[in-house]
């Protein structure tokens, strides 16, 4: 078979990837460093049952990427990466599978910081953490509730931009996905009085999001045709695509999911239709931001980590700016956000 891989790792200007495969343990693990132009590179651990290789590696590509994007628009200097484990989180999980991956992550020395992601836990990051020190696995447990609550901002933030005010209080919100992120997210809409619909595989996360938050479920393919004022996509990227966008009836989309948009045209069309569109790796980094302000820069403080997760909003409405004074899609609009400070870092760098 011919591989492309390097062809590929020259059109986006990766540094590396590092293939793990330990056969006692059953570890197989892709790790992607993207850049470390702004610092070490950071991302967290993904663990998915890929239908192939190829596709793994696809996603540890496109995700490492967005957090090199994501680190500079929050105004971190972090670089981008990811890991991904091929491997069912629900059946495939031990000590020894993630002590081992701490071992492979030690062995590069602190080029690259992981942290929990899709699949991994607080418990997986501490296992981790008995082989490197090399992750970002904050005291007080999961990252989610930053990410929702950066979420909130961002979401607010475009509130103000449409409807005049940032308030979300009998506005309309579908959210797809009650995990982690979603169901955070669902709990601090409903106390700012959003009416709230709600969609996931899996029913007893609905069900508990509809007890708990009065939220109307729907099945999980009618999330996107509802008519609402915010649609949310807290499940898996991919999410904007040919077959959803032109479905969509809601004014803004702004959620947790990395990699939203299927492909680039997706983000064209959202624009053409008027909806405006908060792009994924700025309006999700609340936890990223609290990993590495917690974990790598030793800030103990949490309000104000919570006020630099806010900085969220900012970030937003600096991005609609762009795109409303340069006429492009708000996705464009990002990464001019974030490629400025790449550029700046480069030039600094250069400097030396
Ligand atoms: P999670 O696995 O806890 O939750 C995802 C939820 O989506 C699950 O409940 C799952 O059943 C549901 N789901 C899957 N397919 C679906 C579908 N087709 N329709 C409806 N629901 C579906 O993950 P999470 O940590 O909540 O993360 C959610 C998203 O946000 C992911 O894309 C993740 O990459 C992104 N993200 C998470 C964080 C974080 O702090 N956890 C940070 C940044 C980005």
């Amino acid at each position: 078979m011919e591989s492309n891989l390097f062809t590929k790792m020259a059109a986006d200007q990766y540094e590396n990837i590092f293939f793990c495969y330990h056969q006692p343990s059953g570890l197989k693990a892709v790790i992607v460093i993207h850049s470390t132009v702004l610092g070490p590179a950071g991302g967290g651990v993904r663990m998915f049952p890929y239908r192939s290789e190829e596709a793994a590696i696809e996603d540890a590509l496109r995700l490492a990427r967005a957090m090199t994007f994501k680190f500079a628009a929050a105004g971190l200097n972090v670089g981008g990466g990811k890991t991904v484990i091929i491997g069912d989180p629900k059946t495939e999980k031990s000590e020894a599978l993630f002590r081992v991956l701490g071992k492979f992550i030690n062995r590069l020395g602190g080029l690259y910081y992981a942290g929990e992601d899709v699949g991994t836990t607080p418990e997986d990051m501490s296992y981790l953490a008995m082989e490197t020190p090399y992750v970002a696995n904050p005291p007080e447990g999961s990252l989610a509730p930053l990410t929702a609550f950066g979420v909130l901002c961002g979401m607010k933030a475009c509130a103000r931009e449409l409807f005049g005010s940032a308030e979300l209080e009998g506005r309309t919100v579908a959210v797809q996905g009650c995990g982690s992120v979603g169901q955070a997210l669902i709990e601090l809409l409903s106390r700012e009085g959003a009416r709230l619909i709600v969609a996931d595989v899996d029913e007893a996360k609905v069900k508990k999001a509809a007890e708990r938050y009065g939220a109307r479920p729907v099945a999980p393919d009618a999330i996107f045709s509802e008519e609402v004022d915010i649609f949310s996509p807290c499940a898996l990227g991919g999410v904007l695509n040919e077959k959803t966008v032109p479905a969509l009836r809601c004014k803004i989309v702004a959620g947790s999911a990395n990699n939203q948009l299927a492909e680039n045209r997706n983000g064209d069309l959202l624009y053409q239709r008027g909806i405006l569109y908060a792009p994924d790796f700025v309006i999700n980094a609340g936890g990223a931001i609290y990993g590495v302000t917690r974990c790598i820069n030793g800030e103990t403080d949490l309000e104000r980590i919570k006020q630099r997760v806010a900085g969220i909003g900012q970030a937003i409405t600096e991005i609609i700016n762009i795109s409303k004074k340069e006429n492009i899609p708000t996705y464009q609009a990002a990464e001019r956000f974030a490629g400025k400070r790449l550029e700046t870092a480069r030039l600094v760098r250069g400097l030396l």
